[in-house]
């Protein structure tokens, strides 16, 4: 690891000011930052603590939505009376991430922000334009089991880690951003990048910009979701395929739907081709099916992982039948 100055911040303004100088980046729990800072694949030369800082709160919102401090713990948000009752999609992707000490120190936005487990990424003996840019990209040609088919580039096919985000993605979260110049808010769908040429640039946010809150907007049928994972181990591992689902059943009839993917994309992949698909439609096992080709059509297979586009078609399926039966 590198030498690095680290400063406690004690408020919002500090940590920003802190950030935007001297290669900074912040840290909350940790779990990401330091694994890459102890393989020198992130080498900040000044180090912001922000653990002071007061964004633990989980506030419901008079609109039904809710607000989540960007330094809520996993296992809080996870555990939260009202994220269990109305968006237990949310719920089950935290808990079904990591592990239990894991989710006790990782934060909201540092969730948001953890970068890809790729293993070409993680080690500087292998090309990869992420870590380097321009240097290539070990995994295309190399062993690509757990890379990604949606999304991807000539450049980089890593697969977004998170669960968490997948699950958001599918509630369309709004996450809000405080820098220098104010207070903004980014989209969910904006927030994460796909690789394109640039794969190392993979967020739409700066260094001095600090998230402080994600809010989840009221939805009417959130409280029908689910998440589902399917991984090579039952705990402590990566997705090879997640869907997050959450659905609006009328009589029979689906009218509306929300749908994200998790394993197979370069970000947490929210489906409208899917959506688009289930609303309006009988839910039955022959709307679902049509669902997962639509999420599919565009997915492109790599040496090792074309097994994903029919997991992730029948992980999907299964989810969709979770929450919607089958008729
Ligand atoms: Fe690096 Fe992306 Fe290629 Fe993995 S897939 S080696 S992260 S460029």
């Amino acid at each position: 690891m590198e030498s690095f100055r680290y400063i406690r911040a004690q408020d919002n303004q500090a940590a920003i000011r802190a950030a935007g100088i001297n290669e900074a980046k912040f840290i909350a729990g940790g779990t990401n930052m330091l694994d890459l800072m102890k393989l020198n694949i992130e080498t900040p030369k000044q180090l912001v603590d922000i653990n002071k800082l007061s964004l633990y709160k989980i506030e419901e919102l008079q609109n039904g939505g809710i607000r989540i401090g960007a330094l809520v713990k996993n296992s809080d948000l996870a555990y939260h009376p009202f994220i269990v009752k109305n968006y237990p999609v949310l719920s089950e992707a935290l808990l079904s991430g990591a592990s239990p000490q894991l989710r006790n120190m990782a934060s909201v936005g540092g969730n948001l922000m953890q970068r890809t487990r790729c293993p070409y990424f993680y080690s500087t003996d292998f090309a990869c334009n992420k870590r380097l840019p321009g240097s290539g990209c070990g995994a295309i040609d190399g062993y690509n089991r757990n890379n990604a088919v949606l999304g991807t580039s000539d450049k980089c096919i890593a697969t977004h880690p998170s669960d968490m985000c997948v699950a958001m993605a599918a509630l369309g979260a709004i996450i809000h951003i405080q820098s220098p110049k104010g207070i903004r808010t980014i989209p969910f769908s904006e927030f994460h990048l796909i690789p394109g040429q640039t794969p190392h640039i993979e967020h739409a946010i700066k260094p001095d910009e600090l998230i402080t809150h994600v809010e989840l907007p009221a939805l009417s049928f959130a409280s029908k979701s689910h998440y589902l994972k399917v991984r090579d181990r039952a705990s402590y591992e990566f997705a090879l395929a997640s869907a997050a689902v959450a659905l609006d059943i009328q009589g029979g009839i689906i009218k509306g739907a929300r749908i994200a993917l998790g394993g197979i994309g370069t970000k947490p992949w929210r489906s409208p081709e899917a959506e688009k698909a289930l609303i309006g439609a009988p839910a039955n096992n022959e709307t679902y099916k049509k669902a997962a080709d639509a999420a599919l059509a565009e997915a492109k297979p790599y040496t090792d992982n074309a097994f994903k586009i029919e997991l992730a078609k029948r992980t999907l399926v299964r989810a969709l039948t979770t929450v919607g039966g089958m008729s």
